[in-house]
């Protein structure tokens, strides 16, 4: 059976990923940290879809988690196979530099940038073996341009960007692609409390995006069809930054 595993599936952008994958006929693993009645949610959204799919908790920014969890999981279901990840996950503390704790930096770079490889690390060698897979980081507006206030997320997702890069070129002879999508202001829990209208006012589309525009450009990397695009990032941002 051929899965998707989306870490942070529990809201968000995930949820629309998760719901994407479903609609593409993916039997869905909903990744989570905590929220587990927001993953159950996602769950019966993919389920609507005619799909099905399970919830999984673990913390992406812990390799052991990542180890026992997600490795015990893969040792268990040797009959499915995760052909598409989508690397979601990822939490914001902003802070000026000046005043930034190191749990502030560590949190987001662990979160972001740990999480990418050890999710990646971990379900990588079975597509190796396949000859066959999907890989989409969500990144960010804020790892391109760099934002103030972000100078830890702004690295953990310039970090990303490195790392699609340079894994897109080591795997692409066996049939992976590894692409990032960089949103800008989408109307999320992330981006609750934001000064909307004095942003929106700077956005030539003149409005935050929704987590389903996010998704469906997920949806279309993540496609048999976009085998010749890999290491990109497409900026998903309403002409905000190009
Ligand atoms: P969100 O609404 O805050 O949702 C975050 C999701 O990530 C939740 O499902 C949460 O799980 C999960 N999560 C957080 N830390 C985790 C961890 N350590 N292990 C496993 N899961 C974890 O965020 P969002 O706006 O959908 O953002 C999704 C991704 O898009 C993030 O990588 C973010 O940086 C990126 N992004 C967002 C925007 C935006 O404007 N919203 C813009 C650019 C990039 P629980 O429900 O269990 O807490």
């Amino acid at each position: 059976m051929k899965c998707a595993l989306v870490t942070g599936g529990s809201r968000g952008i995930g949820r629309a990923i998760c719901v994407e994958m479903a609609a593409m006929g993916y039997y869905v693993i909903i990744n989570y940290k905590g929220n587990e009645a927001a993953a159950n949610e996602t769950l019966a959204l993919v389920k609507e879809k005619g799909s099905s799919g399970e919830i999984l908790k673990f913390d992406v920014a812990s390799k052991e988690e990542i180890a026992s969890v997600l490795g015990s999981w893969m040792e268990a279901n040797t009959d499915k196979y995760i052909e598409v990840l989508v690397n979601n996950a990822g939490i914001k503390a902003d802070q000026i530099m000046m005043f930034m704790t190191d749990e502030q930096w560590q949190g987001v770079l662990d979160t972001s940038l740990g999480g990418f490889y050890y999710v990646t690390k971990q379900v990588l060698n079975a597509m190796l073996q396949k000859k066959y897979g999907r890989i989409v980081n969500v990144v960010s507006l804020s790892g391109l341009k760099g934002l103030p206030g972000q100078v830890n997320y702004s690295a953990a997702k310039a970090g990303v960007i490195g790392a699609t890069k340079a894994l897109a070129q080591e795997v692409g002879r066996r049939g992976i692609t590894v692409n990032a999508v960089a949103p800008g202001f989408i109307k999320t829990d992330m981006t609750e409390g934001l000064p909307e209208k004095e942003l929106v006012s700077m956005i030539p589309v003149k409005r935050f995006g929704t987590a389903e525009e996010v998704a469906h450009a997920v949806g279309f990397l993540a496609s048999a069809g976009a085998g010749y695009i890999t290491g990109e990032v497409l900026s998903i941002n309403g002409g905000l930054y190009s």
